[in-house]
């Protein structure tokens, strides 16, 4: 290892061996998917999420996008535009757990990143009754070979009563029907965000 870059690569700030919790979530995402394949973002925020998917599923594909704040749409939806990439994407002003009612054909991505959008409203926060309900609707969507992705926050009251509900949950996930990992570092100061993942093996 003698150059500048290959140092820096090394010592500085990244990209890491081991990648940070959003880009772990990123290229699990962009294996599961191929160019025309529907996905789903759970938990749309400032839809910087929404916004690689739709670029991985390419212009015959369909990412549809839920938040309960008006104003995650907003964001999102001027986002999207930018890039041009709205075409391709479906907005949806309601709680992920109605995801069924919403989409109508399997997906090979659902991607949750729970908790609430970092400088907004702190109450506005996903929560661990409605958040079960959506991960076993998406459960029910995945097609072969999909995988569902959580990224948890234990780091607030909510995220507390998330991280006890998920860690049971996936603990108990259909061993014959799904293989799952959990992704998290370990030697930090505060309760870090870790991602759970569920891979669908083969459908009932
Ligand atoms: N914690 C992440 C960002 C999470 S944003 C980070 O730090 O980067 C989570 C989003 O989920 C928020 O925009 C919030 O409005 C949304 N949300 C909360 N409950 C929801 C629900 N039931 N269905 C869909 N989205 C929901």
């Amino acid at each position: 290892m003698n150059s500048q870059s290959e140092q820096k690569h090394r010592f500085g700030k990244g990209p890491f061996i081991l990648p940070q919790i959003i880009r772990f979530a990123d290229s699990l995402a962009a294996r599961a998917i191929t160019p025309g394949d529907t996905v789903i973002d759970a938990t749309m925020g400032n839809g910087h999420d929404t916004v690689k998917l739709a670029q991985w599923v390419g212009p015959e594909g369909l990412v549809h996008a839920f938040d309960i704040q008006a104003q995650a749409l907003r964001k999102t939806q001027e986002r999207l535009q930018e890039q041009g990439l709205f075409e391709r994407c479906r907005l949806h002003l309601c709680g992920h757990q109605m995801m069924r009612d919403k989409v109508n054909t399997e997906v090979s991505v659902v991607l949750f990143n729970l908790g609430y959008l970092p400088g907004q409203d702190k109450s506005v926060t996903t929560e661990v009754g409605t958040t079960l309900i959506a991960i076993e609707e998406g459960l029910a969507l995945l097609k072969e070979s999909g995988v569902l992705i959580v990224v948890v926050y234990p780091g607030h009251e909510q995220g507390r009563f998330e991280q006890a509900a998920l860690d049971r949950w996936i603990s108990k996930v259909d061993t014959g029907l799904y293989r799952s990992l959990r992704y998290q570092f370990e030697n930090t100061a505060a309760p870090a965000p870790y991602i759970l993942a569920v891979e669908k093996l083969k459908t009932r």
